[in-house]
């Protein structure tokens, strides 16, 4: 649910009566024009404007007629995501809370090295699934975002840092397929060489694995890459950790992704965040090896973010080094993944808990 301030917010914002131009179809936008009385090419010079130049207000589109951009500014909104709180780590990463025109805000990251610049962003404001372990999780779900609030934050990041945006990865707040449709468009908005124009392979969604949807996504044309936050391979630890993904059992899961590999002769990664006492023993160790083993996966270990509050902690680094000498042992590779900017509150919906959760005690 909204907190009362975003629900302020939105009561108090009058933009939140106006479309945005970004979730328009092609098809309303050139509706919208001829009912202007504008000619049929129009439509596609405005999303120019919108999709390659990126126009932040009607005011650039300078090769449309004045009365035009005026017509168009009193029904429309542009974007207008508004930045509400940054924090910069000391490795350069940089995380952004953005508030929409309704109020609810999310949380994006960029996070720079060398020539590349990596973004991670948010597919919904809050999320459903609860897992116990997550600070969006805890907050619950306020709404999901369409594709090109999605989009926006990437934009965002790019133009703060002024600079490519080389890969994207879904692992802000929420849960993409539980979002699919504006996920999708979403990724193929920054695919597109109108658009951001990021390879497929660079393009990232993590899931916590809800399995219709993985089917979905294994059938889809592009090369986009899939991550599955597992955190288990045991059962009744996975069902108290993610409550959300409880009906989906392991072996579902493991046979989805056998044949998500099958279909796509791509290598998915499982995410596994280490949590002290709880998924982190022998049994826990031997239990993912055997999930893994014989399969093509790659697991990304991270040590778990603490939350305020959790009662959660992280394991040792000795511990994470023995998975990944487990999991090479049965032949599976695994790295373990620096939590970049640790020191900003980056674990999932830590940022927007802090700004909100300040804001409305
Ligand atoms: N809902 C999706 C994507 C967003 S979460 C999913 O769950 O996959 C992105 C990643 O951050 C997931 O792997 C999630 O499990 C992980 N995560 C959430 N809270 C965390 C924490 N406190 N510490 C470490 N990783 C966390
Ligand atoms: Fe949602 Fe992912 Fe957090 Fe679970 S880990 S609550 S699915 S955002």
């Amino acid at each position: 649910m909204p907190s009362d301030t975003e629900k302020n917010d939105a009561a108090a914002n009058p933009a939140a009566q106006r479309r945005d131009l970004h979730t328009l179809t092609h098809g309303e936008l050139a509706e919208l024009l001829a009912s202007l009385g504008q000619p049929s090419f129009r439509a596609k010079q405005v999303e120019e404007w919108v999709w390659s130049k990126n126009a932040r207000s009607f005011d650039e589109m300078t090769n449309l007629p004045k009365s035009l951009r005026e017509a168009l500014a009193e029904r429309l909104t542009l974007g207008g995501a508004v930045e509400v709180a940054r924090q910069v780590s000391s490795d350069g990463s940089r995380k952004y809370l953005l508030r929409f025109t309704d109020g609810v805000s999310v949380e994006c990251v960029g996070m720079p090295s060398r020539s590349k610049l990596s973004v991670c962003v948010s597919t919904q404001a809050g999320c459903a699934m609860g897992c116990a372990f997550c600070a969006t999780g805890a907050a619950g779900l306020s709404r999901s975002l369409t594709a090109a609030e999605i989009y926006e934050q990437v934009m965002h990041v790019r133009d703060d840092f002024n600079s490519r945006v080389t890969s994207v990865v879904m692992m802000g707040q929420g849960e993409p397929f539980m979002n699919y449709d504006a996920t999708l468009a979403a990724l193929r908005k920054l695919n597109d060489p109108d658009g951001a124009g990021i390879g497929a392979r660079h393009l990232t969604v993590s899931t916590c694995g809800v399995i219709p949807q993985i089917m979905r996504f294994a059938n889809e044309p592009e090369q986009f890459t899939l991550a599955i936050s597992l955190h288990s391979a045991v059962q009744r630890t996975r069902n108290a950790l993610m409550p959300g993904v409880r009906k989906y059992s392991l072996i579902n899961l493991y046979n989805v992704m056998g044949e998500y590999v099958n279909k796509t002769g791509r290598r998915p990664t499982y995410e596994y965040a280490l949590i002290g006492g709880v998924n982190d023993t022998d049994a826990e160790l031997q239990a993912l090896c055997d999930f893994c083993e014989g399969t093509l996966v790659h697991v990304n270990l991270i040590q778990l973010n603490e939350v305020e509050g959790s009662k959660f902690r992280p394991s040792t680094d000795l511990r994470a080094q023995d998975f990944v000498r487990r999991l090479a042992a049965v032949g599976v590779e695994a790295t373990v993944r620096n939590s970049r900017g640790s020191d900003i509150d980056a674990a999932c919906g830590q940022l927007r808990q802090r700004v909100i959760g300040r804001r409305s005690s």
